[in-house]
């Protein structure tokens, strides 16, 4: 059957940056299953693999605005120390989560400067394009209780909310 909504799709990907650095990339034996269709993977991606079939690669390039989103350096923030309470040894590279005016969100620390510290709200691939290696490797009907969930359930899962 070829990919269409309400789908579970199972892929095989490596994803590469402008410099061809991978950046990700799908395990052998434990390929991606997702519910196309439902905004479970990045939209470009998505779109790019609606109507393809079974054993079919391809290689695309998504822009920013198609992946993790235009980088917005009004989410860049940069904070006392001691505003960051209970976390020791903060090193630029490391994921927290940080109460923002928005609520809780996942920032990077990408500088720590005397006592100030630089958080990065962005998503990590955020303005980059994204160059995807994809090769379809099975598709089938999504159960009811997949689509009233809204994501895959692998065969080992044992749920949930
Ligand atoms: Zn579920």
């Amino acid at each position: 059957m070829a990919v269409a909504p309400d789908c579970v799709v199972t892929i095989h990907y490596t994803l590469k940056d402008d410099a061809g650095t991978v950046l990700d990339r799908s395990s052998p034996e434990e390929p991606l299953a997702y519910l196309h269709g439902h905004g479970n993977i990045i939209p470009g991606l998505e779109k790019e693999l609606d109507g393809k079939n079974v054993g079919d690669a391809l290689t695309v390039t998504i822009a920013p605005a198609d992946g993790y989103g235009e980088y917005d350096n009004r989410l860049v923030q940069s904070v006392p120390r001691r505003t960051l309470r209970g976390i020791k040894d903060v090193k630029p590279g490391m994921r927290l989560h940080a109460q923002t005016a928005e609520g809780a969100r996942a920032v990077t620390v990408t500088k720590v400067l005397g006592d100030m510290v630089t958080l990065d709200g962005n998503h990590p691939l955020a303005g980059k394009s994204l160059h995807f290696d994809v090769r379809v490797g099975d598709v089938r009907p999504a159960t009811e209780e997949e689509l009233s969930h809204g994501h895959v359930h692998g065969p080992s899962d044992h749920h949930h909310h």
